[in-house]
């Protein structure tokens, strides 16, 4: 009899859904993945529903209460569970809104409707339930995707970078973008992209999230020999890292600054 392959599936919560996007890019190596698994569940491509998996990729942020009972239910019918994508590993962009405040950001996106929607602090999903591991980015590298996929697959742990953007960055010889006056999270951030941004000429917004061990007095030091305050790059900081973001709560002048 034929041994059954593992499965695995993929959910979306609150995302552009844009990781998912990623995946299915893929193309040549996903031949070779659908070879040696079952997709079980996976809406972007199919209609099927399962009701075990062996890996379950989550992609999107915790944003409303009604999420948590879902979450619940994928974390009990799944052996692992991967966060996919900055929205599911720190909230990503969407943790904005709660320094816009709700109320405030529900009016501008849905005016005079907005109490026929439900909304809650956008938050990881880690939030509501055990994630085993994270694919980081807004968009994921695909070949970090690869990686989780082919590792777990041989039983082994995925190597998920755990060093500074700048290590990347200057392995691709750039200049930095400190020399000419611009603010990069470079130094914090968790490298994994290949320094994307940077290489064509933007700022690191640390979408891959933060490195778990940061050097933040070489942080502060570089802030101060260019002349930057905190507060001049809370702003940036909380683009894709706000659930971190541990300073005072957000004024209405911070508020209007974003
Ligand atoms: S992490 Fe970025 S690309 Fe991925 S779903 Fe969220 S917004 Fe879209
Ligand atoms: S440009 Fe950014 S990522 Fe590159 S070395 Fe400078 S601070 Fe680091
Ligand atoms: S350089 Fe920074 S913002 Fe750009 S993809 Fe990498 S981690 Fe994300």
């Amino acid at each position: 009899m034929a041994e059954s392959k593992p499965t695995i599936s993929f959910h979306d919560f609150t995302s552009c859904e844009g990781c998912q996007l990623q995946v299915l890019n893929c193309e040549d190596e996903l031949l070779d993945i659908l070879g040696a698994v079952d997709i079980v569940e996976f809406r972007e491509a199919i209609d099927d529903k399962a009701d075990s998996y062996d890996v379950a990729f989550i992609e999107g942020a915790f944003t409303r209460e009604s999420d948590r009972k879902r979450l619940e239910t994928i974390r009990s019918k799944a052996g692992i569970v991967v966060a996919l994508g900055a929205c599911a590993c720190t909230g990503g962009l969407n943790v904005l809104k709660n320094f816009r405040g709700l109320e405030k950001s529900m009016k501008t996106v849905y005016g005079d409707s907005a109490d026929w929607y439900e909304t809650s602090q956008a938050l990881p999903v880690e939030a509501a339930i055990k994630v085993d591991y994270k694919v980081h980015g807004c968009p994921i590298p695909r070949q970090e995707f690869l990686e989780v996929v082919t590792s777990l697959l041989a039983g082994r742990t995925p190597r998920i970078p755990d060093h500074p953007v700048c290590v990347e960055c200057k392995l691709r010889e750039n200049e930095c973008l400190y020399h000419k006056s611009q603010y990069c999270m470079g130094p914090l951030a968790r490298a994994g992209c290949d320094a994307w941004c940077p290489s064509y000429g933007g700022r690191c917004y640390a979408c891959r999230g933060l490195i778990s061990d940061p050097n933040n007095q070489a942080a502060f030091d570089v802030l101060e020999e260019f002349g930057l305050t905190i507060d001049d790059v809370l702003t940036e900081f909380r683009l894709f890292n706000g659930v971190y973001d541990v300073s005072q709560p957000p004024t209405e002048a911070r508020v209007e600054k974003q």
